[in-house]
């Protein structure tokens, strides 16, 4: 099919359609929302798969200030993070990806400063502090609700604000975590960039997305796919022979199915 766009990565005209998509209920979130479907496209030459069209800046940062409601679901924050943390460890799927993070780094390394990207209520980071004991944590998270009860449940220093060029400038780091972040992103390059400058030589980066081959496991209308802050699709395949390339070498990546039946793609990379 021909479009008179092009592939908002890598600008080549050469691109696939894949399935259309509805926005349903997400008014209350983007009060301007004027579109009501969208397409997701595939990108021949690089690999990404991308939304057309895609929220706006504005859109997206007005929907994150008010995620409140919709994410926590009828627990209070304290509920919701006590819920998660209380989870054994064989049931603990955030136990699960930072065991898998720990096996694959080596024995001599020792991650004793660590940051989460977009890290949501903390829950990640409290899991990070029972793993890797002696680390000092930090986090960035830009809905205010979830910063605060972060910075109030764990040891982790918070700043609520995007991850940009800024962010923690002072400091190196030589674990960095990111978990569905990268497909909220509206500057992948940019992204690439600021968190390798925080990266210590050799220092590890752990990136966690939803995964394309949920277009062959999931019904053409399943909510994944029509929420509206996910800009990207990523393989395997964009994210370490494009994207990342040049900057990280892949140690290891794996796409795993989550409870709700979601394929999520976990990359570690050491950087160059
Ligand atoms: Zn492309």
């Amino acid at each position: 099919m021909h479009y008179k766009f092009y592939c908002p990565h890598c600008k080549n005209y050469n691109l696939k359609f894949r399935q259309e998509q509805e926005f349903a209920g997400y008014d209350f979130l983007v009060p301007d929302l004027k579109e009501n479907k969208r397409e997701w496209i595939d990108c021949i030459d690089c690999n990404l798969s991308f939304s057309t069209p895609r929220l706006s800046k504005r859109q997206l940062e007005y929907m994150y200030s008010n995620y409140r409601s919709e994410l926590f679901r009828g627990e209070s924050p304290d509920e919701y993070f006590d819920r998660i943390t209380n989870y054994p460890p064989e049931e603990s799927e955030n136990f699960q990806k930072l065991a898998w993070i720990r096996d694959k780094i080596t024995s001599k390394f020792n991650p004793n400063k660590i940051l989460d990207i977009g890290s949501g209520g903390g829950v990640l980071l409290h899991t990070l502090g029972n793993i890797f004991l002696d680390a000092d944590l930090f986090g960035v998270e830009p809905t205010s609700n979830f910063a605060e009860l972060s910075s109030r449940r764990t040891r982790a220093e918070i700043v609520n604000g995007y991850f940009d060029d800024k962010t923690f400038i002072d400091h190196q780091f030589n674990l960095i975590t990111c978990c569905q972040v990268l497909e909220h992103l509206e500057n992948l390059n940019d992204f690439v960039e600021n968190v390798s400058n925080r990266l210590i030589k050799n220092g590890y980066l752990y990136i966690e997305v939803p995964d394309i081959s949920d277009f062959q496991t999931l019904e053409i209308n399943h909510s994944r796919f029509s929420e509206p802050s996910h800009l990207w699709y990523f393989s395997s395949d964009f994210l370490c022979n494009n994207l990342f390339k040049n900057v990280f070498s892949i140690i290891d990546f794996t796409v795993i199915k989550t409870v709700r039946n979601r394929n999520n793609l976990m990359i570690l990379f050491q950087k160059d």
